[in-house]
């Protein structure tokens, strides 16, 4: 008897967007992503690297990692997959959710 888990789960990064002022921009506001503590983690490893590290792009909303590193500092690439088990990492808006679920309902 052969048993195979699967395991269908997709990593979840909730994420807050808020329109801040900034005086100093050309449309006067910029955008602040703000992870939330409820996102849940694909592995353990990722997890822990997050509490090392920042790897959160406040920016854009996304995880980071460290790109280059060059004598003026260094240049970080928004990840989509995560390093360490190759998981897929959606990222939601706790604002606007996807409706994924709704289109897997649908299906015959
Ligand atoms: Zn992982």
């Amino acid at each position: 008897m052969k048993s195979i888990t699967l395991i269908d789960f997709i990593m979840k990064a909730l994420y807050k967007k808020e329109t801040l002022k900034d005086p100093e921009s050309d449309n006067n506001t910029y955008s602040n992503f703000t992870l939330k503590r409820d996102t849940e983690f694909c592995c353990e490893k990722f997890k822990n690297y997050c509490k090392k590290f920042t790897v959160w792009n406040y920016e854009h909303g996304k995880f980071a990692i460290v790109d280059q590193i060059t004598y003026e500092g260094h240049s970080v690439q928004s990840i989509d997959f995560c390093p360490f088990c190759g998981e897929k990492i959606d990222y939601e808006d706790e604002n606007a959710p996807t409706k994924t679920k709704r289109k897997k309902v649908a299906k015959f």
